[in-house]
């Protein structure tokens, strides 16, 4: 074991120890083990001595007399005796230049970049690092956990630039050594070792260190690396450093990790866990820009629940949730495990489909979605029926950026809904034309609710076995103020869709019966009055109440008004809808089922409902006179509906031999412009 027999006065100026105090002491127990690897100074030069051999250029730690590190290199040989007799050691210890002890870079850790977080600190970080062992790269990147065989390099500096955020495979490389929890030293001929690594003679190569970055429950997150073309110099000296380093970068990390773990459970949908709208929209956002870069396509899936609302408004919001949950679920089990799945809203879902090979990917992955979704779902002891409406856009067909995908892909969806749903439709240019006419539409009718646009026409009904008149229905238009007036057919949808049919309903009651019973109070003969009432408004909790303000209000009698509803009610509804009927009913108003025979219900059917009479659609009338069929089928309404003891009104009826037929086959109360077309109040006869 090497004692000291004598050292130089320089060494206080380094060590703080008088000369003196050393001689006797053991030369390695100044030195500080970092660890006990083969590559360690203090081991290394330990077996050397042993050996007798000679020590060049060895970078050592040495303890000062109060026991603060300096790095010192170490240049050492044996001597012997004239004999040859092995006498000891002598050689020189020099200090490394100032700004390479440890001191100065534990003062750099501490003050210099590590106040700084995210980013800044690995740019930092291996700017500082590429500076303070003279490499040409240092770089820190992560494992994300998504993809095993990639390292995404978050950081790296490399001859004085800097690059960020791209992805490198790691097998057969020395980053393959470091995610397995190796330290990877190579002072030399890294790429003699790793000849199937592409980087390394790109960036000319020699020696290469790199260590794994662990969290604190010892996963392997992220790797720090330093690379030269030359082999480096002061290795040991290097990775006692290194390992400093190592330590703050891991921390670092895995702090940014968290927070970015944090930002994405943020960005997540509370209700049904998939991504939200913001998240989604950059995930979409990124998918673009890679698209781009390597001339792929992408496709994103807009996707909308066929009459969601009715399931809220009949079960309750909590089945609503239930059901959305559900649906959630399936569409991510559907889809590949890659494809980022998102509410947008409400009943609102979008998926982006990355890296397809053409149209038909899409289409199929729709017509999956569809299947699936059309499977029952079981809801508090409802076996519910919900189908979807799918919108497609392609990347880049469709569009370049990812609002422009969003808005083709919503043009679709509307397209898909407009042709009766639980179907998909891929974007088309001429799409985006009517759609625009909707939106103008939509918004034009904003302006009508609110301007009072709006005026009702009537039109009589009469009876032939009194031949008179006995009725009137109220029939909606729009004085819209430049195109003119516009028929229900064209607006009426729109305000179902939009709500607004709500309102605008409780002014056709209020007006029609306040029009009508100022008619009525003029005129000998008193006339009926009938009302069409959409589903939705029978649906507003408060119907009944809006409904007996307006008769209050009117002083209209009851037993002379009718509600027209359609089939569609009945069938939607269910069961609670007939107590509301009822309740109708229980005031003298009269319920008739317009349109009918254009649904699917039976005559029988209709027996659960309190209905008076049914109003036969005028597609039947239309061709009652060519067709014998027609003329069989509606013969069989009336005899039906005779039986049940409902009346009967005949829709449309338009010329005299319609109307000698319905006659012939007893059908005596008629509608249509054969009496009368429908008229501004003003101009009903008295
Ligand atoms: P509807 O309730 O079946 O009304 C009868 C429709 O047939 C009216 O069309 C009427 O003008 C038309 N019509 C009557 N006789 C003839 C005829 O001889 N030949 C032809 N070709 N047509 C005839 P309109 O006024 O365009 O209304 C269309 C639909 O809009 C109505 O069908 C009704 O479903 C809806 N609607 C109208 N006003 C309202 C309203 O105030 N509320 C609600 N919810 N819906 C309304
Ligand atoms: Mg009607
Ligand atoms: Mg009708």
């Amino acid at each position: 074991m090497a004692r000291i027999v004598h050292s130089s006065p320089q060494v206080k100026g380094i060590l703080a120890y008088e000369p003196e105090e050393l001689v006797g002491r053991k030369f390695v127990s100044l030195m500080s083990h970092a660890d006990d690897s083969p590559q360690d100074a203090a081991v290394f030069a330990q077996q050397r001595i042993q050996q007798k051999e000679t020590i060049e250029n060895l970078v050592c730690s040495f303890y000062d007399r109060k026991q603060r590190i300096h790095y010192l290199e170490l240049n050492a040989e044996p001597y012997f005796d004239d004999q040859g007799n092995y006498l000891g050691y002598h050689g020189v210890a020099r200090n490394l230049p100032a700004h390479a002890n440890l001191e100065s870079t534990l003062h750099n850790l501490a003050d210099g970049f590590s106040a700084q977080t995210g980013r800044k600190f690995f740019r930092s970080l291996v700017t500082h690092l590429a500076d303070l062992f003279h490499v040409d790269y240092a770089l820190v990147g992560e494992f994300t956990g998504e993809r095993q065989d990639m390292v995404n390099i978050i950081v790296v500096q490399s001859r004085g630039e800097i690059s960020e955020n791209f992805c490198y495979p790691i097998k057969g490389t020395p980053c393959e050594e470091v995610y397995n929890g190796q330290l990877s030293c190579y002072d030399r001929n890294v790429q003699n070792r790793f000849p199937n690594d592409p980087m390394l003679p790109e960036m000319h190569a020699t020696s290469y260190l790199g260590a794994p970055l662990y969290d604190s429950n010892g996963k392997i997150i992220g790797l720090m690396a330093v690379i030269h073309s030359k082999p480096f110099a002061h290795i040991t000296y290097i990775q006692s450093i290194f390992r400093l380093y190592v330590a703050r970068a891991a921390s670092e990390l895995e702090r940014q990790q968290m927070v970015q773990n944090l930002e994405r459970l943020a960005h997540q949908d509370d209700l049904t866990g998939l991504y939200n709208r913001n998240l989604f929209l950059s995930l979409l956002e990124q998918s673009i820009a890679r698209a781009r870069r390597n001339k792929e396509q992408i496709g994103l899936i807009f996707l909308d629940l066929d009459h969601f609302k009715d399931i809220n408004d009949t079960l309750g919001h909590e089945a609503g949730d239930r059901v959305l949950t559900l649906i959630a679920k399936r569409l991510k089990d559907t889809v590949r495990e890659e494809d980022a799945v998102a509410r947008i809203g409400g009943d609102e879902f979008m998926v982006l489909l990355e890296q397809l090979k053409d149209e038909g990917d899409c289409r199929r992955v729709a017509e999956k979605i569809i299947t699936a979704m059309s499977q029952p779902i079981r809801v508090d002891l409802h076996d519910l029926h919900v189908t979807t409406s799918l919108g497609i856009s392609v990347h880049p067909n469709d569009g370049n950026d990812a609002s422009t995908l969003m808005k083709n892909a919503d043009i679709a969806l509307y397209r898909a809904k407009s042709n009766g749903r639980n179907t998909y439709q891929l974007y088309s240019a001429d799409m985006g034309k009517s759609l625009q006419k909707k939106l103008n539409l939509e918004s034009e009718l904003r302006r009508a609710v609110s301007e009072g646009e709006f005026e009702l026409f009537y039109q009589t009904k009469f009876d032939l076995s009194r031949n008179r008149t006995y009725g009137v229905e109220a029939l909606l238009r729009w004085n819209h103020p430049h195109k003119g007036r516009i028929s229900p057919d064209k607006f009426i949808y729109l305000l179902e869709e939009t709500g607004a049919i709500v309102s605008v309903g409780d002014w056709v009651l209020q007006t029609a019966l306040t029009q009508i019973q100022s008619y009525n109070s003029n005129v000998a003969q008193s006339l009926n009055l009938s009302v069409n009432i959409s589903a939705k408004q029978l649906r507003e909790p408060d119907f009944l109440t809006k409904l007996d303000l307006a008769l209050s209000n009117s002083g209209f009698d009851p037993n002379r008004l009718e509600l027209e509803i359609t089939e569609s009610v009945l069938i939607e509804e269910g069961d609670h809808i007939t107590e509301l009927l009822n309740q109708i009913k229980e005031r003298g108003i009269r319920l008739a089922l317009d349109d009918f025979g254009t649904g699917y219900s039976s005559l029988l059917y209709l027996r659960r409902f309190p209905i008076d009479s049914i109003k036969i659609d005028k597609s039947f009338i239309r061709c009652i006179k060519d067709s014998d069929d027609d003329q069989v089928v509606v013969k069989t309404l009336i005899e039906l509906a005779r039986a049940l003891r409902l009346g009967v009104v005949a829709e449309g009826v338009e010329t005299q031999a319609q109307l000698d037929t319905l006659k012939q086959i007893g059908c005596l109360h008629i509608q249509g412009y054969y009496f009368s077309k429908p008229v501004p109040f003003p101009e009903l006869p008295v």
